[in-house]
């Protein structure tokens, strides 16, 4: 049996309690499964009624006319709907019972439980989106601000699949005046053809180069900056990172070295959503639980994309203020002075020897706060909205095909440059166009969609 013929249900709200849970189901057999297990007072059949309506009745098990909950049954038929199949969704009371009451009934009458992102599988599969369009789901569901949402949702509108499909059509136009001259190897190209698709070889890698670039900082809309605070005990780390998340989750007190636990949290500025990494302070110590909260924060400097250097201003600096400054030189940093509320011990020249920018702060008076947040920007997000309309690479996949098919480009000008025979020019040419068609999905295999899909939840 085609994998597609299955009809397939999940439960597509979170699991918990709440004001209303919802079964999907996708398929041939979803409106024949709802006419079995519905009754309204007006006898109407889901698989009677006109595509996208909505109606009030009972789900009931035929085996024995035992009422389930009292729901809401929506019906979209094909190929207007999210899968691009017939698909009813039930909607019942919130909670644990009634939404499993009812998805086992559905599998009872023939549903099979529908796989991590197999809604939005089929729809890829049924042509309805293209894979990054697919992808693009899955990021609104993570979005973690607005902003983030609004770039997924400009990739769920087809920008990307739109810009992809025109460098694919110049591509492939410049490939089959190729192939012409590969079927008349008596006929040369013309050095002024020839210059000319060179020419139209280097613009579309240029654009493709540019796309690619935009991920740097984009990716960080999808996937948040990580950044680090780090400093020895007692710099006032934890103050810090209550301060800006606003809400008490780290432990703050007065006893050095007991914020063991590398804590994550997210915080939104101006749109970026930021992962803020808690450490255990940088201390030479015996005590094992201290030994591996400061592994873990060489781990944390490691791998933040951005890093908060906290030096306690109320105190003359030590040794492992040094160490850290050392550690933190060739990393993208901020070196913040704390408790600028209390008289300045800290001698700021034998920290800061080289000079550059710093930052004092304090989380008492709030003071240097907001100059805190806009250091972070301003060291990470430069223009990246700027040049490109807002088009913007924010999956790692979508940057590793472009590069490729940059490179493939590149070569492929080279070869064609040098006279070489253009079977060669050809190879690279294709390969180029299937690494980007790879994106959209145009090309893809059972591996790509498998890894793209298994992250999504079930009942999306
Ligand atoms: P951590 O060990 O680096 O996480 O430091 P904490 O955040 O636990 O702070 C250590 C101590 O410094 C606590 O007693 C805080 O109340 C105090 N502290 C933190 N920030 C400030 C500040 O800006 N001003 C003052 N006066 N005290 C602070």
């Amino acid at each position: 049996m085609n994998y597609l013929d299955d009809t397939i249900a999940a439960i597509s709200t979170p699991v918990g309690q709440g004001g209303i849970g919802i079964v999907r189901l996708s398929g041939a057999g979803a409106l024949s499964i709802a006419d079995r297990i519905f009754r309204s007072g007006n006898r109407r059949d889901p698989s009677a009624v006109p595509s996208r309506r909505m109606l009030y009745g009972h789900i009931t098990d035929p085996a024995d006319d035992h009422r389930v909950d009292e729901v809401l049954l929506s019906v979209m038929h094909a190929p207007k709907s999210y899968t691009g199949e017939d698909v009813v969704e039930i909607n019942c009371h919130g909670g644990m019972v009634s939404v499993r009451n009812i998805l086992e009934l559905v599998l009872r009458q023939g549903a099979r439980l529908a796989e991590p992102g197999e809604f939005t599988k089929r729809a890829f599969l049924r042509g309805r989106i293209d894979l990054s369009q697919a992808e693009a789901v899955l990021d609104i569901i993570n979005a973690k601000t607005e902003e983030s949402m609004k770039i997924a949702s400009e990739q769920l509108g087809g920008r990307l699949t739109e810009r992809l499909g025109e460098l694919r059509q110049k591509l492939i136009e410049i490939s089959a005046f190729a192939e012409a001259y590969i079927d008349f190897p008596e006929d040369e190209i013309e050095t002024a053809s020839k210059g000319e698709m060179v020419k139209g070889l280097a613009e579309a890698r240029n654009e493709i180069s540019r796309l690619s670039d935009t991920f740097n900082e984009a990716r960080f809309f999808r996937d948040g900056l990580s950044v680090a605070i780090v400093g020895r005990p007692n710099v006032g780390k934890s103050s810090l990172l209550n301060t800006l998340l606003s809400k008490d989750r780290a432990i703050v007190t007065d006893l050095p070295g007991t914020t063991r636990d590398l804590i994550e949290d997210y915080l939104n500025i101006k749109g970026l959503p930021i992962r803020i990494m808690d450490t255990a302070g940088i201390r030479n110590s015996d005590e094992i639980v201290e030994q591996q909260g400061i592994r873990r924060s060489m781990q944390a400097i490691e791998h933040a994309d951005f890093i908060i250097a906290l030096f306690d201003g109320s105190e003359p600096h030590r040794q492992e203020d040094l160490d850290l400054m050392d550690i933190i030189k060739d990393k993208k940093a901020v070196v913040v002075i704390s408790k600028a509320d209390l008289p300045l011990r800290l001698s700021v020249g034998t920290i800061m020897a080289d000079g550059g920018p710093l930052l004092s702060l304090s989380t008492v008076t709030g003071e240097g706060v907001e100059q805190l947040k806009t250091a972070i920007i301003e060291s990470n997000i430069h223009d990246w909205k700027e040049g490109h309309e807002g088009l913007v690479v924010t999956n790692m996949r979508h940057k590793t095909a472009l590069d490729s098919a940059a490179e493939s480009l590149q070569r492929a000008a080279g070869l064609l440059s040098g006279n070489e025979p253009l079977e060669l020019f050809s190879i690279e040419m294709r390969e180029a166009l299937n690494r980007i068609g790879e994106i959209t999905g145009a090309i893809t295999t059972d591996d790509i969609l498998d890894k793209i899909f298994s992250s999504f939840c079930i009942g999306k």
